[in-house]
């Protein structure tokens, strides 16, 4: 061994003993970006050895989004020689995402190695793998930083609080605003939730126009909704304004929480409000403590777990039927959790699972069950069709794609028998890798739909970066269309663009026969909802369909009452 390799070792192994006082992990990075040394827990942090680790460009191990970054932080480095307390993330075994912050030295020059430390970090990353609107972090990224910070004020004495606020029919109103306006709208409610946060940088974005901060307990949710308030109206003086209205939730509770329990019990708590609808905000008795609020999460959360483990959940049936013939074209398989009352509604479940790494196994799971039940005599003797739902989250987990593609290649006979419908696509982060997943299926021989549309232009925008076969109408929207004076030519311009585009339309939530008289003048090809029966274990009570009558011209024909 010559001396020169001797110094570079026993340099190495000082940066190393040094390094570590600081960092969780340490690597060595060659010219080219591969590890070529790698210290520290790192099959905690990333599911890999230090030896499997050898070799790998870096950069594999960080989100695609945020790879490129990484570049030119590392290219910058090696003109500057370091690189100081940089932001960047790391994929977790799981699927998540880890906030890291680095540190490094090229030792002997941009020709040799550079030695990179890596620790966790408390500062919010700016990863577009979370991008949100107002470039704050999402509730789930948010949540641990929460957790974290609200402990360390308890510990030093200081009470904080987390407001939950809303600005009523925010698209709407965003949707009038020019450009320059949307612009201006974004910088200041950015600015100002950020100004009245812990550490200005304690806020996050939970959904179009709803916030959530973490603030010391003496600010008061009025002055907040009136600074909201007054940002609306100093950017459409004319306008009638927007309310905001909110919530807060004390944290005094929160010292008998664990930190990751609390983090939990944010999420969920910052879930629901993401999830109400309407202007109804009340978050209920909950709300008065936060421990109350960690304690039903982690319980929720735990039940699922259970469920899961031991797949007690059942498929409950509701025929889509074809809005001119009457006849049932196929199944939407929705999940009840057997513990559950039969007719209780697993979303707010779902919600939650969403935000952890579990929904990827539900959705699995979902679809396994699905493929079983085509093979049940009831299904497979009249070859029915059945449309299984996939949570946008899981459209984005390679984990939950991969796995599903290499199923259905497994199980070929389905071709053709299964829709997938993608709900809540405002959970999907990357369009396009949304969309080479939906080509992936349709190339399998399968169909894909989009669940949940409304009329705000998001849906728009999914429909033009998502290829689809079908689109479903969400039930809400139907109702407003019914009822607003423009709502039919809206509805029917609707179903003439999908017809263009060779996308079949599916009403939702169909419970009347003026609303199905509704849709079908508007052109939609298929309905669904409780006037052809609520959702159901066996497909038997489907037959005859409830409401056949509807479907008889002689029917209509005489006035449309046969009662
Ligand atoms: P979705 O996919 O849009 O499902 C339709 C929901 O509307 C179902 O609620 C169904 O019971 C309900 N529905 C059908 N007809 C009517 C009607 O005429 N009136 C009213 N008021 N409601 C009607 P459900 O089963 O409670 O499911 C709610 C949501 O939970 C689903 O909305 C879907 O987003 C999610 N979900 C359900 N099962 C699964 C699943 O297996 N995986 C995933 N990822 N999500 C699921
Ligand atoms: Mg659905
Ligand atoms: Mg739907």
């Amino acid at each position: 061994m010559s001396t020169t390799a001797l110094v570079a070792r026993t340099d190495r192994d000082r940066f190393v003993a040094l390094a570590f006082c600081w960092a969780d992990l340490l690597f060595e990075i060659d010219p080219q970006m591969n590890v070529v040394f790698a210290a520290g827990p790192t099959e905690i942090f990333l599911g890999k050895n230090p030896p499997q680790l050898i070799g790998r460009p870096l950069a594999e191990l960080m989100p695609p989004a945020d790879r490129p970054t990484f570049r030119r932080i590392f290219s910058r480095s090696a003109r500057s020689g370091r690189i100081d307390n940089e932001a960047l993330t790391l994929n977790r075994p799981s699927g998540g995402i880890l906030a890291m912050s680095a540190s490094g030295y090229w030792l002997d020059g941009p020709d040799c190695n550079l030695f990179l430390g890596m620790r966790r970090s408390e500062a919010l990353i700016h990863s577009p793998a979370y991008k949100t609107w107002s470039g704050l972090p999402t509730a789930r990224a948010f949540s641990r930083l929460a957790g974290q910070k609200i402990k360390r004020l308890h510990a030093a004495g200081k009470q904080t609080e987390l407001a939950l606020l809303a600005l009523v029919e925010f698209e709407p109103f965003y949707e009038r605003l020019d450009d320059g306006a949307r612009g201006q709208l974004r910088e200041k409610i950015t600015a100002a939730l950020k100004a009245s946060s812990i550490d200005g940088e304690s806020a996050a974005e939970l959904a179009a126009g709803r916030y959530s901060l973490l603030h010391e307990a003496d600010i008061g949710l009025a002055n907040l909704v009136a600074q909201l308030e007054d940002i609306v109206k100093s950017l459409d003086p004319f306008g009638p304004g927007i309310k905001v209205v909110g919530s807060l939730i004390g944290m005094e509770a929160a010292v008998a929480v664990s930190q990751e329990h609390l983090a939990t019990g944010l999420l969920f708590a910052m879930n629901r409000f993401r999830n109400t609808r309407g202007n109804n905000f009340n978050m209920g008795p909950l709300s008065a403590n936060i421990a109350v609020l960690c304690r039903t999460a982690v319980m929720e959360i735990n039940d699922v777990q259970q469920v899961l483990a031991g797949a007690r959940i059942d498929l409950a049936m509701q025929p889509i039927v074809d809005a001119n013939s009457g006849e049932i074209d196929h199944y939407e398989a929705l999940c009840r959790f057997r513990d559950a009352a039969p007719s209780a509604s697993p979303y707010r479940a779902i919600s939650l699972v969403e935000e952890t790494d579990m929904i990827v196994d539900f959705d699995l799971t979902m679809v396994k069950k699905s493929l079983a039940w085509l093979l049940s005599p009831a299904a497979s003797s009249r070859r029915l069709s059945v449309a299984v739902n996939i949570s946008g989250r899981s459209v984005g987990a390679p984990a939950f794609t991969g796995a599903l593609l290499r199923l259905l290649k497994e199980q070929r006979w389905s071709r053709g028998r299964i829709i997938f419908e993608i709900t809540e696509a405002a959970q999907v982060k990357d369009l396009s890798m949304a969309n080479r997943f939906a080509r992936a299926l349709r190339k399998e021989g399968h169909l894909v739909a989009l669940d949940d549309f409304s009329a705000g232009a998001a849906s728009f925008h999914y429909l033009s970066r998502i290829e689809v076969d079908v689109v479903k109408l969400d039930g809400m929207a139907i109702r407003s269309a019914e009822k607003a004076s423009k709502g039919r030519a809206f509805l029917s311009a609707l179903t003439e663009l999908c017809r263009r585009l060779n996308v079949k339309t599916v009403a939702e939530m169909i419970d009347t026969p003026e609303r199905l008289e509704f849709c079908r003048d508007c052109g939609c090809d298929y309905v669904q909802g409780y006037l052809f029966g609520k959702p159901a274990a066996d497909v038997a009570s489907f037959s005859p369909l409830p409401s056949a009558h509807l479907f008889r011209p002689e029917y209509w024909a005489e006035g449309g009452s046969w009662f």
